[in-house]
């Protein structure tokens, strides 16, 4: 690094592809995360929290060194006190299964959680892709499936319900069978691809001997065509392997979940095997899938510790948002009162009312820093509030709160203090 001497100080911006959410718009974040919450309680997932960083072996041996992730989008970097080499979270899967390994998660009972928080990846900023992204994430620990691989699909279903999104989302299913099959797989794909070699970019040409399956999830359009006559693993699935999957169909079926089995899907990170799965949107161009996973039943022994059947997925949340958008969802996290108060003995009889709305779960703005009466009346209108309470010397006197509705037509009312708080429950609906 070139040392950057006697320049004027460089405006400070946050990190290409690394973006600030603003409250307008991480309210609709919060919305789309209490679903989330709710709709994994209601399958029994728990909450479960890693490190950010880890050591940079565990994604690497997780994830495979030959993947798009391990090889070019990573952040790692030397931890210079200690001289560890230390790597920013790109995925979840790596860190749970860790933790797992590390407490024994899995000695007693199989465990679902669920974990949400920030991933890294050194990709192309654009619509839907950013180098500091958030998921969901859910993991469902010694299952040998599939009846855990289908619940998971219905429980994002749901949640697509719950958003109001089913009608945008769709659901894609394959199975990649599992390393013995892939195996006796590859001299068929490799045979298939050197036959058009003239037809493949660099990196796949490079993974053709060393990952052929990698080349299967190339985003390059113009490799469209070879990789779609490449022969199907699916048509070479053993007994096993085949029953999971026929038994992952026939629950979807009985769910009444529609989904389409799509043989060219494999993921972008080596763990998987057997069922794999993506919920796909047409409606945020390149960037369609919002959520996908499957089944990693090598990963734990992978990573040291006794074999565990596994299936899990990760769902990408600026791509929830931009859909929610897409489909007209606002949301501004406003209050339901904002309180105006002037005089020496309005101001604590306010402050003793703000408290009192607050103590039955009532969300108030006090205002703050002065004003007059209409300055602060353009800033209870500003806040998005429902209701302007407003508190004077008069009311002061008195003991009552002037409601005024600042969304609706209607006189200002008056109200003893004390009748306020039950007065305003009974209005409230449910998206206050
Ligand atoms: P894509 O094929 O779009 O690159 P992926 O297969 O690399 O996605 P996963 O590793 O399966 O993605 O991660 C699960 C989800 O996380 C994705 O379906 C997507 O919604 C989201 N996601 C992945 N990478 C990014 C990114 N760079 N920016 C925003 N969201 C992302
Ligand atoms: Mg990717």
């Amino acid at each position: 690094m070139e040392a950057k001497a006697a320049r004027a100080p460089e405006k400070l911006q946050a990190v290409r592809g690394m973006n600030d959410v603003l409250p307008d718009e991480a309210a609709l974040w919060e919305r789309f995360e209490d679903a989330a919450r709710r709709v994994f309680a209601l399958y029994g997932y728990r909450n479960l929290r890693v490190p950010i960083v880890e050591p940079t072996p565990l994604f690497v041996r997780a994830i495979g060194e030959v993947t798009d992730v391990v090889e070019k989008e990573m952040y790692t970097f030397e931890d210079k006190l200690s001289g560890e080499s230390l790597t920013l979270r790109p995925e979840a899967t790596a860190g749970i299964v860790r933790a797992a390994i590390e407490h024994s998660l899995c000695y007693e009972r199989p465990q679902r959680v669920w974990l949400a928080g920030a991933m890294f990846r050194h990709e192309r900023p654009q619509k839907g892709r950013y180098r500091q992204f958030h998921q969901f994430d859910a993991e469902a620990l010694g299952f040998p499936g599939p009846d855990v691989d289908a619940e998971q699909m219905v429980m994002l279903a749901r949640l697509w319900r719950d958003l109001g999104l089913a009608d945008s989302i769709r659901l894609h299913v394959n199975s990649i069978g599992d390393a013995g099959e892939r195996r006796a797989h590859r001299a068929a794909l490799v045979a298939h691809f050197e036959r058009h070699g003239s037809a493949l970019d660099d990196d796949s040409r490079r993974r053709l001997h060393t990952n052929p399956l990698r080349i299967l999830d190339s985003k390059n359009e113009a490799m469209r065509e070879v990789i779609e006559s490449a022969p199907k693993l699916l048509d070479r699935l053993g007994t096993e392997s085949r029953a999971h999957f026929d038994g992952l169909q026939a629950l979807l079926a009985e769910a009444g979940l529609a989904f389409e089995v799509n043989p060219r899907l494999v993921r972008g990170l080596d763990y998987y095997n057997r069922t794999v799965f993506e919920f796909v949107t047409d409606r945020l161009g390149a960037q369609g899938t919002v959520a996908g996973g499957g089944r990693y039943d090598g990963l734990f022994e992978q990573l040291g510790g006794k074999p565990t059947p596994a299936c899990g997925f990760g769902m990408g949340i600026e791509r929830m948002i931009l859909l929610l958008r897409e489909s007209g969802a606002g949301c501004a996290g406003a209050p339901l009162a904002y309180l105006v108060h002037a005089g020496t003995a309005a101001a604590p009889l306010a402050r003793r009312v703000a408290e009192m709305l607050r103590d039955a779960g009532i969300g108030v703005v006090l205002n703050a820093g002065g004003g007059s009466f209409k300055s602060q009346m353009k800033k209870a209108d500003a806040s998005g509030a429902r209701f302007a309470l407003v508190v004077g010397d008069d009311e002061a006197a008195s003991g009552t709160v002037g409601v005024k509705a600042l969304r609706e037509a209607g006189e200002q009312v008056a109200l003893p203090a004390v009748e306020l708080a039950p007065w305003l429950a009974a209005q409230t609906r449910p998206n206050d």
